[in-house]
């Protein structure tokens, strides 16, 4: 009885049916470990690994290009905020590099959670940030590197073995027509981020909303707080 079921075509063309949905279901199954390798990947070669923010690859691949997603302005609109840790280095220096690691994570953090969901914020380069904030105006984005700098200004660092306060500096621009990338915008918001360092810094500075801009300076310098 078993020999004539085996000897049928129906057997045939059940082992044929079978040995090709185990093939397929092989291939998917490694079709869905390559696609995680490839993501795990591409998000190293995309995030840095200390904040998990965007590193400067990333954020070149996430931001707007002015030339082809430009908005309904004819320009990708919205706010560029650049930070940097005040002195630093001295942070290093008396607390050691393990501290100010933390402290670098600790910026992040208040840029994670005071900016909008939708925001591309990034670690450029040692205890620098850039964010691009879709769709927020020049005063909303100064409002919200306001808060970012209060936070971090409060924050309490004994635990991470620091006795002593960390300050930020802030820059904020926007988008406007005529610019050829968000550098250009980025470079503004740092013209206005080397005013808070010049002005005393723990301080955020906006570019002026008057007036056109001179290549890579602020229109106008606004001081929004002072601590
Ligand atoms: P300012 O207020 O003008 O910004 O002064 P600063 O001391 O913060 O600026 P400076 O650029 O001189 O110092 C940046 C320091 O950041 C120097 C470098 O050793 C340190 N740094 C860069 N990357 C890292 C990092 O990944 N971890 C730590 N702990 N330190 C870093
Ligand atoms: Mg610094
Ligand atoms: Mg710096």
């Amino acid at each position: 009885m078993l020999d004539e079921f085996l000897a049928s075509d129906y057997a045939f063309f059940m082992q044929v049916g079978a040995s090709i949905l185990g093939f397929l279901l092989a291939l998917t199954v490694l079709g869905t470990v390559m696609l995680d390798v490839v993501g795990q990947h591409r998000h190293a070669a995309e995030h840095d690994p200390l904040t998990d923010l965007l590193n400067r690859r990333g954020f070149e691949r996430a931001i707007p290009d002015f030339g082809t997603n430009s908005g309904k302005d004819g320009y990708p609109a919205g706010a560029v905020i650049v930070c940097d840790i005040d002195h630093f280095k001295l942070v290093n220096d008396r607390f050691g590099h393990a501290a100010g690691d933390t402290v670098i994570v600790g910026l992040a953090a208040a840029l994670r959670n005071g900016l909008p969901g939708d925001a591309l914020s990034a670690r450029f380069g040692g205890e620098e940030f850039v964010a691009f904030l879709p769709g927020v105006t020049l005063a909303e984005a100064g409002v919200l590197a306001n808060a970012i700098r209060l936070t971090f200004a409060a924050r309490d660092w004994r635990e991470g073995g620091i006795s002593q306060q960390i300050t930020s500096s802030f820059g904020v621009s926007f988008t406007a027509r005529g610019d050829h990338s968000m550098h250009d915008a980025i470079g503004r918001a740092d013209a206005c981020l080397y005013a808070a360092k010049s002005s005393g810094r723990n301080l955020v500075v906006t570019e002026g909303q008057q007036g056109a801009p001179a290549a890579g300076t602020p229109r106008q310098l606004r001081i929004i707080s002072v601590a």
